[in-house]
């Protein structure tokens, strides 16, 4: 068999099991496993396929029975940057760019961040490549996501400027103090996961969705001890739920002022910022 019909055969058997993008799906694998680019695969249309054959249908398997592309390719584009992902971590989504585009725009003079659940690094890393005067930290509460954001630091030449820790910020504080925090937390309620579509509910970390019974665990905790680790008139960025930006809101206001909700290209609210009160 060659590399053209190897695409159709694994673009056949994703079709057959429902997948949309099949085709794309197909000829990622095929480039994946023989480390091909885009121009390469093209070229290489009638190249025998047969040293690689049995691998590219062990992970069109993989997608066939629903698990997400990116973590059978290992890596996820943000912020026009590549980062490795994997199953204990969250797949960077397009909504964050929101999130890190509106902190780039308003923390241009601030030099030292803080981000709170950070799974692949990808809100502090993507920071620290576009804001060369940053220094951040990322803390989650999972061993493998640290030791992945500490391999992506490595991956984007940012060790020197990035720390990764492991905390439970729901039982512990963290240390020193930041002019700006960030976190995109676990927000969806508890009893919607079941409901979620199939490729996140059955495949993604469920510790990185759930947040708690109303799904504001997260924020009301950050809320109150966020004056703890924050510098006077530091800033706070939350990625928030489209329908949950008035709950965060209010929940700022003690704490925080200069409260705004900023939405995301498809029209959502997707952030929300405030400023440490005085
Ligand atoms: N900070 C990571 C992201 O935005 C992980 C978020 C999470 O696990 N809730 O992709």
């Amino acid at each position: 068999m060659v590399i053209r019909e190897l695409i159709k055969k694994t673009a056949q058997t994703l079709t057959n099991s429902g997948k949309e993008n099949a085709l794309f799906d197909a000829q990622q694998i095929i480039r994946h496993v023989f480390s091909f680019t885009a121009i390469q695969l093209v070229q290489n249309y009638e190249t025998d396929a047969s040293e690689h054959e049995k691998e590219v249908t062990k992970l069109a398997l993989r997608r066939a029975s629903g698990e997400p592309l990116q973590y059978i390719l290992g890596t996820q584009e943000f912020m026009s940057l590549e980062f490795f992902t994997d199953k204990n971590v969250l797949i960077p989504r397009q909504d964050t760019e929101t999130l890190v585009e509106c902190v780039l725009e308003n923390t241009k003079d601030c030099t030292t961040f803080l981000d709170i659940g950070t799974g692949t690094g990808c809100i502090p890393l993507s920071i620290a490549f576009y804001n060369k005067n940053a220094k951040v930290t990322g803390l989650d509460i999972s061993d493998d996501a640290i030791n992945l954001s500490k391999k992506n630091a490595e991956k984007l030449s940012l060790s020197d400027r990035a720390v990764f820790k492991k905390l439970d910020i729901l039982s512990q504080i963290p240390d020193g103090k930041f002019d700006v925090v960030t976190s995109n937390p676990p927000y969806i309620k508890t009893s919607i996961i079941p409901s979620l579509q199939e490729e996140v509910r059955d495949f993604e970390p469920h510790l990185a969705l759930d947040g708690g019974k109303d799904g504001l665990l997260f924020y009301k905790r950050i809320c109150s001890i966020a004056p703890q680790f924050l510098n006077p008139e530091g800033m706070l960025f939350f990625e928030i739920g489209y329908d949950q930006a008035e709950a965060v809101a209010q929940l700022m206001e003690d704490n925080f002022e200069e409260i705004k909700v900023v939405r995301d290209l498809a029209g959502c609210n997707r952030v929300v910022t405030g400023r440490l009160k005085m």
